[in-house]
């Protein structure tokens, strides 16, 4: 699967499928489909022997890499490790990073980026109404 198919979008949600992760292109970016205005998002999945084939960076985005399948390596500014599910690597804008697979299955991370300092501290409020699940 390609895209993000079945979108609803609702006054205060979007909601989407994306299929399951055996079936993901090798980068999908789900951001603009779901309408996120304050980060972007994207499903990865690197077959066996794959890499991502350049070192990147970015201007102002700091990224979080969530390893949820596989095995593989990860490098940001020469330094190299090795990722498994539940590995999680945030890198600031400048670190130059790639990842790849150097096992002999299939790879999965999803990629959140979002403006470094845009966060206002505690966001979240507590409702007193009744919850209910119709
Ligand atoms: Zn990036």
């Amino acid at each position: 699967m390609s895209n993000v198919t079945h979108v609803r979008h609702q006054e205060h949600y979007s909601v989407g499928q994306v299929g399951p992760m055996e079936d993901w292109d090798a980068k999908l970016f789900v951001g603009r489909e779901l309408g996120f205005t304050g980060m972007e998002v994207s499903l990865n999945r690197l077959p066996p022997g794959q890499e991502v084939p350049f070192l990147h960076q970015h201007k102002l985005h700091e990224e979080m890499y969530l390893f949820i399948g596989g095995q593989g390596q990860f490098q940001v500014d020469g330094e190299v490790f090795d990722v498994h599910p539940g590995t999680i690597v945030r890198v600031m804008p400048e670190g130059r990073r790639a990842w790849r697979n150097n096992s002999d299955s299939e790879l999965w991370c999803i990629v959140i980026q979002a403006n470094l300092d845009s966060l206002t501290g505690q966001d979240g409020v507590r409702l007193g109404e009744a919850l209910t699940w119709q």
